[in-house]
């Protein structure tokens, strides 16, 4: 736990600042027929966050306890390889921190992921196809990281602290928040990106209770989980990169699940037309993983998962396009009916802080 006292470090009021607008998200109760039956999921709005995902809870805890444990100077440069969510949520903290902030990225990224960074102050770092494209970007953060003694670099696909983030707080959110319900989880599902979600929340909530099935999420067009490397392309951004990441350890998890992106995509775009839930492509892949798990565990089990962004990085991609509907969706057969907003912990007044 990272314990920031009231203090006169301007740095340190700083991050006390942040701390209030990362994290404490409400928990959806989602209501929807089946199949012709009621059913439940709960999910995090994680894109309530300062920047609009839950990559603000990696970046915060990266940064304030690369701070605490004196690896992180006040006059560094923080430099990330990321084309996405991360990017963004490190330009925000960084510069709000006092920190330059450069994010190497392939220069085929969206002009929406270019300019909402630039706007942040961050300095973007282009790189080409022929110089490696997302490979490339790592490794020229890496040489800009050994050129200079005063370059950070959070390495949120191998940090520890990526995980812990969602160990402190993700997990025990939507623990708190489920007991408000009077329920507790049989289940929890994740897109995997770097498996911070994953691994974090899972080690939490399997500390609550044992047999908890926790189960990883990726496309079924680029299933790199069940494969180790990239194979095929896939629409569902933030979720299934080349490789599986350093901090993801597949045999504390149960088995994978695989989406149809395309399915995700009807299923984010229902989300914001039937409940005004303005979500990214990977929380429709969360939530009709959810109901796999489910038609798993039986009508009634309790299973959570996250949506981890919002929809505005994504007005330019399919997920405003009609999507056509493939035999097996599920995405189809699903009909929301209203979400409660689980936002109190039981015995709190008002949210509790978590870091
Ligand atoms: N969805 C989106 C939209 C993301 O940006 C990310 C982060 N890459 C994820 C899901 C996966 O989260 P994690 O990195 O914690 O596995």
């Amino acid at each position: 736990m990272i314990a920031i006292k009231e203090t006169s470090d301007p740095y340190a009021r700083r991050l006390i600042g942040l701390k209030g607008m990362i994290g404490n998200t409400p928990l959806l109760a989602i209501h929807f027929n089946f199949n012709g039956r009621e059913r439940v999921i709960h999910a995090k709005a994680e894109h309530m966050n300062m920047t609009g995902s839950i990559k603000d809870r990696m970046a915060y805890h990266i940064l304030a306890d690369a701070y605490r444990l004196g690896r992180l100077q006040p006059e560094d440069t923080i430099v990330e390889a990321t084309s996405g969510n991360t990017g963004i949520s490190f330009a925000a903290l960084g510069r709000a921190l006092g920190h330059p902030v450069e994010i190497f990225m392939p220069d085929w990224m969206s002009q929406e992921r270019v300019s909402l960074i630039r706007s942040l102050g961050a300095k973007i770092c282009p790189v080409s196809r022929e110089q490696g494209g997302f490979h490339g970007s790592i490794r020229f953060s890496e040489q800009r990281a050994g050129a200079s003694p005063h370059v950070f670099l959070p390495c949120q696909f191998s940090n520890c602290a990526n995980v812990e983030a969602h160990e402190e707080t993700t997990g025990p959110e939507i623990w708190r928040q489920l007991e408000v319900l009077s329920k507790e989880p049989d289940a929890f599902v994740a897109g995997v990106g770097t498996g911070g979600t994953i691994m974090g929340v899972g080690r939490y909530l399997r500390r609550r209770r044992k047999a908890i099935k926790i189960h990883p999420v990726e496309p079924s067009e680029s299933p790199t989980l069940s494969t180790g490397h990239k194979v095929g392309q896939h629409r569902i951004q933030g979720v299934s990169d080349e490789f599986i990441p350093a901090i993801v350890d597949l045999n504390e998890l149960d088995h994978v699940i695989a989406v149809n992106d395309g399915d995700a995509i009807l299923m984010a775009q229902k989300l914001a037309r039937d409940l005004g839930l303005a979500v990214g492509i990977s929380s429709g892949a969360n939530f009709i993983a959810a109901l796999m798990a489910q038609n798993e565990l039986g009508a009634d089990a309790v299973v959570a998962t996250v949506f981890a962004d919002s929809n505005k990085k994504y007005l330019s991609t399919d997920l405003l396009r009609d999507e056509p509907v493939r035999e097996g969706y599920l995405s189809p057969k699903i009909s929301l009916s209203h979400f409660e907003a689980v936002r109190k912990y039981k015995d709190c007044q008002a949210t509790c802080g978590s870091y």
